[in-house]
């Protein structure tokens, strides 16, 4: 919690203490709550949760009257909450039935974080006693699998990677086999993110899936989605939810933005929760997201 609330300081000095000066104030006009939408907006909470939210505060202002600090966080605390969809189910599906490994699938567009994440999150899991395959399905970076490589030899995962430009459904379907073979709890294919065409990533990203169905079922798809990029990141996130049926999203990069709000949009827009936090580059900066823990930490 000190951890997160640290790493969260940017978003936390605007979203939480901004928002919170602004409310605490004794007389709320026109102008204050044009600064209270703004700064909702400049966060990315987004046009419709900012407008909910400015809405239901002033009706909950008007019937209070003046508000203590401790009445003005309380407020707040309880209208961010409602807008981060607190009933989505956040449960990272890392085991899967009978004596198969589960299968998480990581997408997402080059840069936002994905074999990052998905180092982290097998150091997590080994830090849980479970055992762990990384498939290196980016095969068309040349750098991306001995980037996985040095993660698998960091965290102590097992890495299965294929010859270069090789093809990623090949490498995924062995890392799958593998995992079965070795009995292994979780395997993790890190897929390449190439946005070049709509149909061009349905191709690649469903045979992916497609080939490793025939040893396994995709227990997860989780897309990592970068922060930083606002809407621009939103807009990739449409397009791989077109793609890939979506069961989770990865969060990267929240210590470097003061644009937390996203955690609010791209669940209202994709209706798929945000189930894991990045902060920060080291192997211990990824959290599960956890709405009132959030919540608390933006509101210091
Ligand atoms: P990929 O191309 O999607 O696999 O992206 P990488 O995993 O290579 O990450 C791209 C850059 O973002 C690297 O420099 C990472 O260290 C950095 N990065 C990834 N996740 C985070 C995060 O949560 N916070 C910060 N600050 N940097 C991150």
């Amino acid at each position: 919690m000190v951890r997160l609330r640290a790493r969260l300081a940017r978003s936390q000095s605007t979203l939480g203490r901004g928002l919170l000066e602004l409310l605490s104030r004794d007389r709320l006009d026109d102008e204050a709550w044009d600064e209270i939408e703004e700064t909702l907006i400049t966060a990315d909470v987004g046009v419709g949760p900012t407008r909910a939210m400015v809405e239901e505060l002033r009706t909950r202002v008007k019937v209070l009257g003046s508000r203590t600090p401790a009445e003005a966080r309380g407020l707040l605390r309880e209208q961010l909450l409602a807008q981060i969809n607190p009933e989505l189910d956040r449960t990272l599906h890392t085991s899967a039935p009978g004596d198969r490994p589960a299968v998480l699938l990581v997408v997402g567009v080059n840069g936002t974080g994905k074999t990052t994440t998905t180092g982290k999150l097998a150091r997590s899991l080994i830090g849980d006693g479970k055992t762990v395959v990384l498939g290196a399905a980016d095969t068309f970076r040349a750098a991306a699998a001995d980037q996985l490589q040095t993660w698998g030899d960091r965290v102590g995962a097992t890495v299965v990677r294929g010859p270069e430009a090789g093809d990623p459904a090949s490498v995924a379907f062995d890392a799958v086999a593998r995992g079965i073979a070795d009995k292994v709890d979780v395997v993790i294919v890190d897929t390449a993110g190439r946005l070049h065409t709509k149909t061009g990533l349905m191709d690649e990203l469903g045979k992916v899936k497609r080939v490793i169905e025939k040893r396994a079922q995709v227990d997860e798809v989780l897309l990592v989605l970068d922060a930083t990029t606002g809407q621009n990141g939103m807009r990739q996130a449409q397009v791989f939810a077109e793609v890939v049926n979506i069961t989770g999203i990865a969060l990267t990069k929240l210590d470097g933005t003061a644009k937390g709000g996203i955690v609010i949009s791209v669940q209202r827009e994709l209706g798929v929760p945000v189930k894991l936090v990045g902060l920060g580059e080291g192997p211990d900066d990824l959290a599960p997201f956890d709405p009132e823990v959030f919540v608390d930490a933006l509101l210091g």
